[in-house]
């Protein structure tokens, strides 16, 4: 479609006008893109039409006929208007009834053609046929069919606009702009995955032409729906590629360092990287050396030792005169990495801080001259007053909260520092393609040796006391526990147990071990004595919620209990039993869940008990919650999409991706192809400027 069509409003369109348009609104539609983009949800077909001597009862069928007679009939025990409608068609009689609607007998005057669809049933009274409320459509107005006689689409309404007229609003304006709509992909890139041009996917994603498979229309696979399905997947792809290759270009910085730090560094460790380490690290370096800002995402399971590998590639920076800084999504686990990463810099002689929002102490002046090396916080390091003197390396430390968007945030306080993104929630590839399409990828797909998977057990609240044997024995033999609850105090609310009474209660079963309890309305520094004694081994059981999610590391803890495992989600859960396995002891999980299981509160517990693989469990979780929430949209600042679906249409986000990447290696601003260009800046409007200069 041109640019002006676009954003025609659907109010000047013919037959629409203001009321209509403020009807229209209500469901987002206020341009005629938007009402393009009002797909349909499902389609009836009421292509069949039959003779009345062939209609069978009890099926949806669609008939052709001569209006008889047209009464308005009162029931007056019920109080009710019925009109009563007779069509013949020389084989036979069928009658329609409308409840309270007697204004419609002036639609039917004897003698009109009509179109009636519906459920025939038995008249109790004749015998005959039947139907009660059907779609109806007068034929010798010269009007097209729209609602009968034909596939019907069936579309997502709201309260005073019903499913008719919406249906015939929808028709004014797709007659008004599908013809209108331009295809900017080439013949041959349509030809080799067989799609339709854009037009006449639009037009007939809405009214499919006679001859469409109903069924492929339901399901979305329809060939209109995989063009529009394209569509989206491909916008979205050429906004990342675009991203990616003007980064590409940009002049970064080129790191001289000789590597001797990050050797030295492994020698304060008490074990050798793995193979997997290495080779991520190189890869790293690679981009840190090169001078071109290194945009990089790496994954690795919960447990696969990604921290040692970040802390590596800040000395890289470090060595080569840089300041470094590690960012984490919360302020416990920047405190973790704080307290894991200082001592091993201190150890190099280099200078460590931790800067979060809770914190008093502030050290922004060091931080702006050069005092400190490594600077460890929560976004409050991306914020205003926070000047760093010579910043050369981001990490960015468990993912998803810091999606496109923050990055994009990074740039605009004008630091152009290479970015390194660790996930620690593996997620599908496609989905990572997605939300990091724009990022080179390396993957850490090795555990650290003699490490032995967890074992994990689903227990009901019956089986309690069993449960409470076998965290006295763990803790017999030395180990330790976490009890993670979802709350921290009980509430009216909710009757879930929660931390603080959860504690008291494990100290009455438990008096002879030491608990301790930690959760995100502690101050800091009381969180971080606690976190310090259970480090240390003072502290048998700590009770907490779920601020142990991510990144904790205690390699003595063995055991995780979950209380009301079932309120969690699949990668909560995975995370939390990240907290074990990370020693050289058998861990457990155990998951105790309360009350009546919903049948997807039972899927994830038999996930998480059936699979260890993070890979794995991501795409479990992805089929069970479906991509919407998955992706989280909002919060990772991605566009929506209407018609792709990450599950399903994984082989044409592959299209659409080497598509896209081709189209942006060859015209890197895609100055040359305007049409395509004007749409890519639409697809991502309001989320991310895509073409910074223009
Ligand atoms: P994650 O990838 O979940 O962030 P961490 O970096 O926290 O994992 O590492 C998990 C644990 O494994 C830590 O205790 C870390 O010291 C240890 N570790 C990391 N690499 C290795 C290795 N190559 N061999 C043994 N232990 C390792
Ligand atoms: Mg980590």
């Amino acid at each position: 479609m041109n640019r002006e069509l676009h954003d025609h409003p659907v109010q000047y369109v013919k037959g629409i006008g203001p009321g209509k348009a403020r009807l229209l609104a209500r469901l987002g539609i206020k341009t005629v893109a938007d009402a393009l983009w009002h797909i349909p949800y499902r389609y009836e077909d009421r292509r069949l039409n039959l003779t009345i001597a062939d209609l069978r009862y009890e099926a949806l069928q669609c008939v052709t006929g001569k209006v008889i007679s047209a009464e308005v009939v009162s029931t007056p025990r019920k109080r009710m208007k019925i009109f009563e409608l007779v069509i013949g068609d020389g084989t036979g009689f069928l009658r329609g009834k409308w409840f309270n609607q007697p204004y419609m007998k002036k639609l039917f005057t004897p003698g009109r053609m009509v179109v009636l669809s519906g459920v025939v049933r038995r008249d109790p009274f004749s015998g005959g046929f039947e139907m009660q409320n059907p779609e109806y459509e007068v034929l010798d107005d010269g009007r097209d069919n729209i609602h009968t006689s034909r596939i019907v689409p069936v579309y997502r309404t709201t309260a005073g606009l019903g499913a008719k007229a919406l249906r015939a609003m929808m028709y004014s304006i797709v007659c008004f702009a599908a013809p209108a709509v331009e295809e900017y992909l080439p013949e041959e890139v349509l030809g080799r995955y067989g799609l339709p041009r854009l037009g006449e996917a639009c037009a007939h994603v809405h009214f499919p032409p006679d001859g469409a498979d109903i069924d492929a229309l339901n399901r979305g696979v329809s060939p209109y729906h995989r063009r529009l399905a394209f569509e989206e997947l491909f916008l979205l792809q050429a906004g990342l590629a675009v991203l990616k290759k003007g980064r590409g270009m940009e002049r970064g910085i080129s790191f001289e360092s000789s590597g001797g730090l990050a050797r030295r560094l492994d020698g304060l460790l008490p074990f050798r990287l793995t193979g997997a380490q290495q080779r991520v690290f190189s890869e790293i370096c690679g981009d840190m050396r090169s001078p071109r800002p290194m945009n990089r995402l790496l994954q690795g399971d919960v447990g696969s030792g990604k921290t040692i590998v970040a802390l590596k590639s800040m000395l890289v920076a470090v060595e080569a005169g840089y300041q470094a800084a590690l960012m984490a999504p919360t302020e416990i686990l920047a405190e973790q990495h704080h307290m894991n990463i200082r001592p091993l810099a201190e150890g190099l002689g280099l200078r460590c801080v931790l800067l979060t929002g809770g914190r008093r102490e502030r050290p922004l002046d060091e931080i702006a001259s050069g005092g400190v090396h490594i600077v460890i916080g929560t976004h409050a390091l991306i914020q205003e007053d926070v000047r760093f003197h010579r910043l050369g390396l981001v990490v960015i430390d468990e993912q998803h909260r810091f999606g496109v968007m923050q990055r994009a945030m990074l740039r605009k306080k004008g630091l152009n520092p290479d970015v390194l993104v660790m996930t620690a929630t593996p997620i599908p590839r496609t989905l990572s393609l997605t939300l990091y399409g724009d990022l080179d990828y390396s993957v850490i797909d090795e555990l650290p040796p003699r490490r032995r998977a967890v074992i994990t057990r689903l227990f009901r609240e019956q089986e309690k006391a069993r449960l409470y044997g076998f965290i006295r024995d763990e803790i017999k033999k030395g180990r330790q526990a976490y009890i993670v609850y979802p709350l921290i105090e009980e509430s009216e609310k909710t009757p879930l147990r929660s931390a603080v009474p959860g504690k008291e209660a494990f100290e009455k079963v438990f008096p002879d071990l030491r608990t301790g309890l930690i959760h995100g309305r502690m101050k800091q520094d009381e969180r971080e004595a606690v976190m310090e004694s259970f480090k240390r081994g003072e502290i048998d059981i700590l009770v907490s919620t779920t601020v142990v999610e991510v990144g904790v590391d205690v390699p003595n803890a063995s055991l995780m209990l979950v209380v009301h495992a079932e309120r969690f989600g699949l990668s909560q859960l995975h995370q939390l039993r990240g907290r074990v396995g990370r020693g050289p002891h058998q861990s457990y999980c155990f998951l105790l869940a309360y009350g009546k299981l919903s049948d997807e509160a039972r899927r994830r517990l038999d996930v998480m008990v059936r699979h260890t693989d993070g890979f794995r469990i991501a795409e479990e979780d992805f089929m069970i919650r479906g991509p919407g929430e998955f992706f989280g949209t909002r919060q990772s600042g991605m566009p929506d999409l209407k018609v792709a679906n990450l599950i399903r249409d994984a082989r044409l986000l592959g299209a659409a991706r080497k598509e896209s990447f081709d189209a942006v290696e060859a015209d890197p601003d895609l100055s040359g192809r305007p049409v395509l260009r004007d749409r890519v800046e639409r697809f991502w409007r309001g989320k991310i400027e895509i073409f910074r200069t223009s």
